[in-house]
């Protein structure tokens, strides 16, 4: 989860945004009001790829309790999982004689 580290809260519309903050066992957000840590109540999964995460300020002055959107943006390098996966389609839509080619150039046969 090093992807989750040390994100800073950025300015839109002049509000801050909810970053994430910490590591996987204490994973806050900042506030939208004040910018303080908020801490994640509970996650309501809308898909695989979008969560809402119910957040409440940390800061007794401020208390303020929001819904923030957690969302999969984009993939940097595949899973081995993946990658596994587009390799068997791509060697399906290979012809056999292509197939057998490269399996027995990988030693597979
Ligand atoms: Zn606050």
């Amino acid at each position: 989860m090093n992807a989750m580290r040390n994100y800073r809260p950025t300015l839109c519309c002049d509000k801050l945004i909810p970053s994430i903050i910490g590591e996987e066992d204490n994973v806050l957000v900042t506030c939208t009001e004040c910018g303080s840590k908020a801490t994640i109540s509970s996650r309501q999964t809308k898909d695989p790829k979008v969560s809402d995460l119910y957040c409440t300020c940390k800061n007794v002055h401020c208390g303020h309790t929001f819904v923030s959107t957690l969302s999969f943006s984009h993939t940097i390098s595949p899973s081995a999982k993946q990658s596994k996966g587009m390799m068997i389609d791509m060697l399906m839509a290979m012809p056999k004689h292509e197939q057998q080619q490269l399996l027995r150039q990988a030693d597979l046969l």
